[in-house]
């Protein structure tokens, strides 16, 4: 069975819920990329997640949450003395606006572990992770990430990578765009959003973001653009994937990290392209129509 290996943070969330209670789950674009890997891949599919956690009794939990889904966590490094981040959702109607506390988060030192990490990177025939996990870290620990993780996989196996463009959680813009670049470069499949790259790149076009990653090396770059269509290049050259449409959209959280989840697993099983890109459709679409990033693998039909 294909291996999907996640890197990244994975965070308190508090969503709204009765009256002025705050009901607590657990979140993180990686993280809900591997729930969707593992909810359409079957209990068959291997998904592993690796993180930093603290010591306290919250990282148990979400530790515990992890392997209730069917995602591996074995080498997670405890971090003494740290937490993971946490995140708030404010409803507003239908406008989700959020409050975060990542700052001194456990997962920003997960490659103080890298001992633990490259193992793993080893065995996994899918490298996922995204701009997140990259600003997240120290620019030594970036570099120490960026340049070793090829030489570290297997041979045949894939790195998958989502810009996921937060220009927020970095100290400047020019070296997100250089950092960003640099790790599609490195990437086999480049899963961008267009709303992020028209916004941060200036691209004019989903076909300005798949010609500009698929020129750094990428031999699959999927743009994702919301209820538009999906755009493919591939050595076939680009292709436009129509999105079937959803009535009563609820809530657009994770529609790309369920779509990158169902398109890796999809092609784990041996999809073709095409194919993967319909069942990534067909997922995050059930996934706008529900509230919340994580919806429950048996509310799913894929
Ligand atoms: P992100 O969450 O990364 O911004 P997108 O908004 O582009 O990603 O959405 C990812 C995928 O989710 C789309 O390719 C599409 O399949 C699905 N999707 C998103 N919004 C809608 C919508 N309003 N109607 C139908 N499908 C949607």
């Amino acid at each position: 069975m294909t291996s999907i290996l996640g890197i990244g943070e994975c965070m308190i969330e508090l969503s709204p819920a009765e009256g002025s209670l705050l009901r607590q789950g657990f979140a993180g674009d990686v993280f809900n990329t591997l729930w969707y890997a593992k909810a359409t891949g079957g209990p068959d599919a291997e998904v592993a997640f690796f993180t930093a956690v603290g010591d306290d009794p919250i990282s148990d939990r979400m530790l515990a949450f992890a392997a209730t889904a069917g995602i591996r966590c074995d080498s997670v490094p405890r971090i003494p003395g740290r937490r993971p981040g946490l995140y708030v959702i404010h409803l507003t109607g239908a406008e989700r606006t959020f409050s975060y506390w990542r700052d001194t988060s456990a997962a920003r030192l997960m490659m103080r572990h890298a001992n633990r990490l490259w193992p793993q990177v080893a065995d996994a025939d899918f490298v996922y992770f995204s701009g997140i996990t990259l600003a997240i870290l120290s620019h030594e620990d970036c570099e120490l990430f960026l340049g070793n993780l090829r030489a570290r996989m297997k041979p045949g196996a894939r790195v998958a990578f989502d810009p996921n463009l937060r220009p927020h959680l970095w100290d400047d813009a020019d070296r997100m765009r250089r950092v960003i670049s640099r790790a599609a470069g490195l990437s086999d499949i480049v899963l961008p959003s267009f709303d992020d790259e028209c916004r941060n790149f200036g691209d004019a076009a989903p076909e300005d973001t798949a010609r500009r990653y698929g020129a750094l090396g990428a031999d699959q770059v999927v743009v994702k653009n919301g209820p538009l269509p999906t755009l493919l290049l591939n050595k076939g050259g680009m292709q436009d994937f129509p999105v079937p449409p959803v009535e009563g959209v609820v809530d657009t959280t994770a529609a790309g990290d369920s779509f990158n989840g169902a398109y890796l697993s999809a092609l784990g099983r041996g999809a073709a392209v095409a194919q993967a890109i319909a069942v990534a459709q067909a997922c995050s679409a059930q996934v706008v129509y529900r509230k919340g990033a994580l919806v429950p693998f048996s509310d799913l039909r894929i």
